[in-house]
Order: C-alpha cells, then structure tokens, then sequence
C-alpha cells in the first residue's frame, strides 16, 4: 500500500505522527518513506510493506496530510506504476531530465581508448549539439585477452575533457563496487566538470550485490542494461534491487537479448518492449542499437540496421539512445565495427529527429481521440 503526502506535510510535524500512530495499530508492517520528482512537483510516498490486507484505505485516505491511497500488487512495488495511480515521475541529473517523454542520445567509443580519440569524441559531440555521451573506462571482455579499459588510471583526463566540451554526463560501466567510489572520487577531486551516469552491463543484470551497490548510493543515476538472456520481469526484478536500496533515478536499456533467432544480427532486437516497460513502470527506457545489432551492415536504401531499430526504438517513444561512435572505427580496441564515424553519427542524429516527429505526431493522433472518447 503507497499513501502519497499532501505537498506541505511536514515529516518531523504533528500530522505525520498521527499516521505513523494509526498503522502503528496494524503488525508487521514496515513504513518506508520513498522521495520521487513528480511532473509538475516532488512526491513524498509512505510505502507500507508487509500484511496491509486489514488497514483501511478509507481511514487513511481521510486523515489529514494524506492526498491518495493506492493499493498496490508486490511485484515492483518500487518501480511499477500499479495501473497508472501513481503520479508521473522522472528525475533531473546535471541539467538533463529523464522521464517517460523526453529523449536524450548518448553517444561515443566502447571503451576510452587515446585522450586524443576522447577528445575528438568531446569535441565532435559539441560540434553537434550533443551534451550526452558514453565510453567504458572498466570493460568486461568475453576473452582474457583483450583490452579490459584503462580503469581508474584514465577518468582524470576524461572528466576534465568532457568539463572543456560541455559533456553534462558520460554513461560509463561499473563492475564492481569499488568502482563506484573511484568515479566518485576523481570526479571530486577534477571539481565535477562532468556527470556519470553509472551503466550496469547485461552481464551483471542479476549481480545482486552490485545492484545493491548501486541502488544504496544517490549520487548517481543508473542505467541498467537488460540481460541478454533475462526476461523482461527478470530484468525489471533486478531495477526493483536497485530501487529499493534507495536510488529510483534508473533508466531501464533494451540491448537485444540472445538468440540464434536475431542472425545475422549480434542479438534479437527486443524495442517491442518499450511500451511494456512504460506502462509497467515509472522507468524511462533506454536503446542501444549499436549492441543489439553488432554491424554497419546497411540496406539497400543506404540506411544501416543501426539506424533502422534506433528508429524502431524512437517510434516507439524511447526516452533514451546509447550509440557508439568513434572518431577512427577501423583503430578502436572494442566494438570498432559496430561504431559510427561522426559523419554518420551526424546522419543518425538527421535520422532520428524525423523519427522523433513521427512519433511526437502519433501521441497528438492517440491523445486527440482519447479526448475525443473521453467527451462522448
Ligand atoms: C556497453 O554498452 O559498453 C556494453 C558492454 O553493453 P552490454 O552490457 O549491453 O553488452
Ligand atoms: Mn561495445
């Protein structure tokens, strides 16, 4: 059961106590205070865990400071938006907003290779107006043998790079705790020129113990990567994890799950679930095309595959690109035949705006005729 504060209710005030008193009445229930930013305000909900069957909404519903009571399933209780009963709500980081409308591309390297390439990356970026981008500084590699990423050793450069060309926040991947903490110190120690956004890959999509790690922390954002062998409650399970810690400020990515069904693709491209996870959760959804495809292989209309499921994702609302580009593909040390040149990163951007506006065009069709439903 969520019961959401009136705006002016004070948590240290007479009225909260009074609630806190009543449910009090009731064993075995845990009270949770849970902090969202709303559209148009910040929402304060009470989640109340455990055996809520006997608490009366109607009571709660009338005491003072109390706006609404929603009952809620188990299942996300976090994250779900329980049939649409809950307010809306997103997150600001660094200047950017995230929610279930808004669009952001998030482009760059696999992984931070030269301060030259980084830079370049940086520069070609605010060349075309894009203040998001991503790179790897930890890389889980399937080989022992490869390039793992510079680690620790290479985020003073990249934070001070970025601050130069007005990156607002690299969406970088986190392996392991530790990890967390050396982000969150260099970037302290550069004087914040940048954001992190912290990326937990596909193949930690059910490490618990990261989850937790970076579910406990409220300086950074999550994008969580879906499992590329995990259904979508699974991966959703896992979001729950990191909310529950007390980070709600997660982007949920689609990626392509595994299957020799998505050849000659790297993995079968899973965007049909974007409307699934809008209307489940409260979470803005991410695409990445570059991994979901795994090739610059293009049809005979000139458009790559890349462009053609980032459109497939934008059609259908994503909130969210994460696309690699690199200044010299051909040079890169990861994911180089996957990566844009800029001057295609330039088209893709051309690509999706006119996609953008299709799918801006079709909300106006839809929101028009439940308008019209509604005054029938
Ligand atoms: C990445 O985006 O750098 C990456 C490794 O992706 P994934 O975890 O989806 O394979
Ligand atoms: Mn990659």
């Amino acid at each position: 059961m969520i019961l959401i504060l009136k705006e002016e209710v004070d948590l240290e005030g007479q009225e909260y106590q009074k609630l806190l008193d009543f449910i009090a009445n009731f064993p075995d229930i845990n009270v949770k205070v849970v902090e969202f930013e709303g559209e148009t305000r910040s929402v304060r909900e009470i989640h109340l865990i455990g055996q809520t069957h006997n608490v009366p909404e109607d009571v709660l519903g009338s005491m003072a400071g109390v706006e609404r009571v929603v009952r809620v399933s188990t299942k996300y209780r976090q994250i779900g938006k329980h049939g649409a009963n809950l307010e809306p709500v997103g997150f600001t980081y660094n200047g950017l907003h995230f929610d279930q409308d808004c669009l952001h591309v998030f482009a760059g390297p696999c992984a931070v290779d030269s301060p030259e390439n980084v830079e370049e990356t940086f520069r070609q970026l605010q060349g075309l107006g894009i203040t998001t981008a991503r790179m790897g500084a930890y890389k889980p590699r399937t080989s022992p043998y490869d390039f793992q990423g510079h680690g620790a050793a290479c985020l003073p450069w990249v934070f001070e790079l970025a601050g130069k060309y007005g990156i607002k926040a690299i969406a970088m991947e986190v392996l392991k705790e530790s990890h967390i903490e050396e982000i969150y110190e260099e970037l302290e120690k550069a004087g914040k020129p940048t954001g992190v956004i912290m990326q937990i890959g596909t193949r930690n999509a059910q490490n618990f113990e990261l989850l937790k790690a970076v579910g406990s922390q409220q300086e950074f954002p999550v994008l969580y990567k879906r499992g590329m062998g995990l259904t979508v409650e699974e991966s959703l399970n896992a979001c729950e994890y990191i909310a529950s810690g007390g980070n709600h400020n997660i982007i949920f990515c689609l990626r392509g799950v595994k299957s020799q069904f998505g050849a000659p693709h790297r993995n079968l491209v899973d965007f049909a679930h974007i409307p699934v996870v809008h209307r489940l959760t409260r979470l803005p959804v991410c695409v990445d095309p570059s991994h979901s495809v795994g090739s610059k292989d293009t049809s005979p209309s000139g458009i790559m595959d890349i462009f053609h499921v980032a459109a497939q994702g934008v059609i259908s609302g994503a909130n969210m690109i994460l696309v690699e580009a690199h200044p010299a593909p051909e040079t890169a040390w990861c994911d180089g035949h996957q990566s844009l040149t800029f001057d295609e990163l330039e088209q893709f951007m051309q690509d999706v705006q006119v996609v953008r506006a299709a799918y801006e065009k079709r909300i106006d069709i839809f929101s028009s005729n439940l308008v019209k439903k509604m005054a029938a």
